[in-house]
């Protein structure tokens, strides 16, 4: 069985105001000689303020943070702190969840595809819940790890509009389900519920009632098939935090009830979802120096700190998350200046090492700032160390209100 993840409620739960936040970054700046490395702060009010809004609007689904999206050290330990349960990916993540006092039945090993070292790893730390969409997926579960409950992944309509698809690679087709429900039930493997993921950062929520609606069938196969009654169902990630999150909880609240109303008002399903972007998005701030400056006809050029290669690299993929903020050192009331048409440029030899075109931003001058706000999910851990600017050696300064 998965852990239970409840809100533990003993702090502040308040994000920072704005002016606070570049209160706090001014001095963090003005303590560090010269200090020209970029680096984060994490709000630990709004870790909290998130954990709430998510008990709040699907009191129901308990959240496993998928470590993957951000796997900050400060920032884990407050989701442990918080009661939460993690989605791990492989066996060093499972490794940092555990040396948090994280029990093991506070995780789901939620890749589909493991390495049989990480499985037998698994097997003797006691992580005994983990997803499969594969024959191949069973039989090295078999061997290393009869004893773990299984949520069988399925493929479900790509309808959500998610700007990062997963159905090319995970997830069982409907065609192959009954097939992989037989083989696990010859080899006397537990499937006890069914996993999904939307997409990443989706914008069309019904997507849930497709994905659920597709659960639901499973689970009539499952029975069908004579399997013991499936009794957990995980819904993935996907979600954003923000506006959004209600209509996504909303969504999901519906299909539950449309698909599964007998086992909600029995409470004989256990509900989990793995949210990254979610929890770890908002609470990050990322600050970076401007390191170079040149003009060309009537564009300002910047060089700054950090860039495509390092916390930036989602933009390869998306333009429009990129909320940014002049932090001009000499004069504090940029906000009246004059706005010129810029280019910034990260400090890799990469020409693709490129985070902003056509940004209109007052004029900068070298060791100003340029403060990108919610830039905790998918950045300090996709980037890479090209060049020897090391994202993952980037530090985070934690912010208490
Ligand atoms: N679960 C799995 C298996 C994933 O692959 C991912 C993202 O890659 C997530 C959860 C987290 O998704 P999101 O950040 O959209 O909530």
């Amino acid at each position: 069985m998965v852990g239970e993840a409840k809100l533990i409620k003993n702090r502040v739960t308040k994000p920072v105001s704005r002016d606070d936040l570049f209160h706090f970054i001014k001095s963090a700046i003005s303590n560090e000689q010269q200090q020209t490395d970029p680096f984060y702060v994490l709000d630990l009010g709004a870790i909290r303020s998130l954990v709430e809004t998510w008990f709040d609007n699907l009191p129901v689904v308990q959240p496993f943070y998928a470590v993957k999206c951000n796997p900050n050290p400060a920032f884990l330990k407050e989701m442990a702190a918080l009661g939460t349960g993690f989605d791990c990916a492989s066996l060093p993540e499972i490794e940092t969840i555990l040396s948090l006092g994280v029990s093991p039945d506070r995780i789901v090993f939620a890749n589909t595809c493991k390495p049989e070292s990480h499985i037998k790893y698994a097997a003797k730390v006691g992580v005994n819940l983990t997803t499969f969409d594969s024959n191949c997926e069973l039989e090295k579960i078999k061997m290393w790890h009869p004893k773990c409950e299984l949520l069988i992944r399925i493929k479900v309509p790509e309808t959500s509009g998610a700007t990062f698809k997963f159905g090319s690679k995970f997830g069982a087709l409907p065609e192959e389900i009954v097939p992989l429900l037989k083989a696990a039930q010859e080899a006397k493997l537990q499937v006890v519920g069914v996993s999904f993921h939307i997409g990443s950062r989706a914008i069309n929520f019904h997507a849930f009632e497709d994905a659920i609606g597709a659960a639901k069938t499973t689970f009539d196969t499952a029975a069908q098939l004579g399997l013991p009654k499936m009794h957990i169902l995980d819904i993935g990630g996907g979600f954003t935090s923000g506006p959004k999150f209600t209509d996504a909880a909303s969504a999901v609240k519906v299909a539950l009830q449309k698909y599964f109303p007998g086992e909600l008002a029995d409470g004989n399903l256990k509900i989990i979802a793995e949210p990254g972007r979610f929890f770890a998005n908002s609470p990050f701030t990322l600050t970076t120096s401007v390191i170079g400056k040149r003009e060309r006809a009537e564009v300002k050029e910047y060089w700054i700190s950090d860039g495509i290669s390092g916390s930036m690299n989602f933009l390869k993929y998306d333009h429009d998350e990129v909320i940014c903020t002049p932090l001009i050192m000499k004069n504090p009331t940029c906000k009246e200046l004059k706005t010129w048409s810029s280019t910034v440029f990260g400090p890799t030899c990469d020409a693709a090492d490129t985070v902003l075109k056509g940004f209109e931003l007052p004029e900068l001058d070298m060791n100003d700032w340029l403060v990108f706000h919610n830039m905790g999910a998918y950045t300090s851990s996709r980037g890479n160390d090209f060049n020897g600017f090391k994202t993952s050696a980037i530090p985070t300064i934690a912010y208490e209100n």
